[in-house]
């Protein structure tokens, strides 16, 4: 089992991330003006999809553009400087429909996970971080501090609030997704906003001041009422739905008894690796379908079966 790569999609971003350059103001706008350096374009967290691949357009083309477009620092491929250009930006704009929005004329602004199976992983990746990026700086333009209304520096790796002088740097909420087994089988469950039949592994939110393991005990307690030991964790994952860290865990269950929190999970089942190997071969075993190869739930099925 090699487990030097990881395996998620969104994972692996090829980007060099350059924290010192971007402290100068100067060379975000001398890469900004270097026609080398290209721009992702997000329609409100959509890229821009053509023939099939990532639409990036050369910088010059952040001209067409809103004057007040968000543009932001990712970083660096092939010396050449990636940057994020918000196609639906602030007030200003009377961008209201993908199609109106610059350059929808050579492609579609496409949802991400509708896009993530035809483009490169590369190239999906750095869309995930320019989505993240965007959605962070759209949704914080106030000190959480004091109210006063924060400026972007350093490329928008971070917002400094002039009032206080707070820093804020981009959110990342951790996740613990975690793949429990008993003898020769995983518990999978659905919840609510999942279509009948979608098992998944279950997931929640790291709480202030705990650790991922602690969380993925915690969370497999309360939704499904099973104890855990031995949490081993595996992988993560960049999930910029708006700015998780999905952090994969495999674990032993206790016992297989079920006690489920209905709020939370309306139905969990505890699933063979048989099934589980002829699911992910695309077989059918009655009404169960996995998450799709974007998922870290579905990586931590492959490796739980030996494939990842
Ligand atoms: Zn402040």
């Amino acid at each position: 089992m090699t487990q030097d790569k990881n395996p998620n999609w969104f994972a692996n971003n090829p980007l060099l991330r350059l924290n010192n350059e971007k402290d100068h103001h100067d060379f975000f706008h001398t890469s900004l003006n270097d026609p080398q350096s290209l721009l992702v374009p997000l329609w409100r967290g959509d890229p821009l999809i053509a023939g099939g691949k990532a639409a990036f357009l050369s910088a010059a083309a952040h001209e067409e553009f809103a004057k007040d477009a968000l543009v932001l620092m990712l970083g660096v491929k092939d010396g050449r400087a990636h940057f994020a250009i918000d196609a639906s930006p602030g007030p200003s704009s009377s961008t209201e429909e993908p199609t109106d929005a610059p350059f929808a004329d050579i492609g579609q602004y496409m949802p991400i996970r509708e896009a993530a199976g035809m483009i490169s992983r590369d190239d999906l990746a750095i869309i995930g971080q320019a989505r993240w990026l965007t959605e962070w700086h759209r949704r914080h333009s106030f000190c959480a501090n004091c109210g006063a209304q924060t400026n972007i520096i350093n490329g928008g790796a971070k917002r400094q609030c002039p009032a206080c002088e707070a820093m804020h740097f981009p959110r990342t909420d951790p996740v613990a997704i975690v793949l429990a087994i008993h003898e020769g089988a995983c518990l999978l469950g659905r919840s609510p906003h999942f279509p009948p039949g979608f098992l998944s592994a279950l997931a929640g939110f790291v709480e202030a001041a705990e650790t991922p393991e602690e969380a993925a005990k915690r969370e497999i307690f309360e939704e499904a009422g099973v104890r855990l030991t031995n949490v081993r964790y595996q992988f993560s994952q960049p999930w910029p739905f708006p700015s998780s860290m999905m952090m994969g865990f495999i674990a032993d269950a206790e016992g297989r008894a079920l006690n489920l929190d209905t709020d939370e999970i309306v139905e969990a089942k505890w699933v063979s690796l048989e099934d589980i190997k002829a699911l992910l071969n695309g077989e059918a075993r009655g009404d169960i379908f996995l998450p799709p190869k974007f998922t870290i739930a579905r990586h931590l099925l492959e490796r739980w079966v030996g494939n990842g």
